[in-house]
């Protein structure tokens, strides 16, 4: 029997912005234009659940471009204050929300006495 199991790693942009984030050309902090994605594992294409976030960084001085350098505070100097105004798309939880859907489903059952 033929079966074929397709599943892997997605990315989905979340957001563009400017941060100020230390230039590995540059030596110094430079603004920074960063391409937010929210990165993701699906099975046959459906999302299950995000795992990370990584960012496309363009240095505004000296133009150097870095990919899928990770978003956190290694990057970002205020990440803490930032990282709530860039979050994973609702549609990467699919997967998690279509698993965690039948457990639901029983706990209420369960309490309303079925
Ligand atoms: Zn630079």
């Amino acid at each position: 029997m033929l079966f074929f199991f397709t599943y892997g790693i997605e990315k989905t942009p979340i957001d563009m912005a400017d941060f100020m984030v230390k230039c590995p050309s540059c030596e110094t902090d430079q603004w920074a234009e960063i391409m937010l994605y929210s990165v993701y594992s699906h099975v046959y294409y459906i999302p299950l659940f995000p795992h990370e976030k990584d960012a496309m960084v363009v240095c505004k001085k000296c133009g150097l471009r870095r990919y899928a350098v990770p978003f956190n505070a290694k990057l970002i100097s205020n990440y803490a204050e930032v990282k709530q105004l860039y979050r994973h798309k609702w549609f990467t939880y699919i997967g998690a929300a279509i698993i965690a859907l039948p457990f639901v489903l029983w706990i209420i059952l369960a309490a309303l006495g079925y």
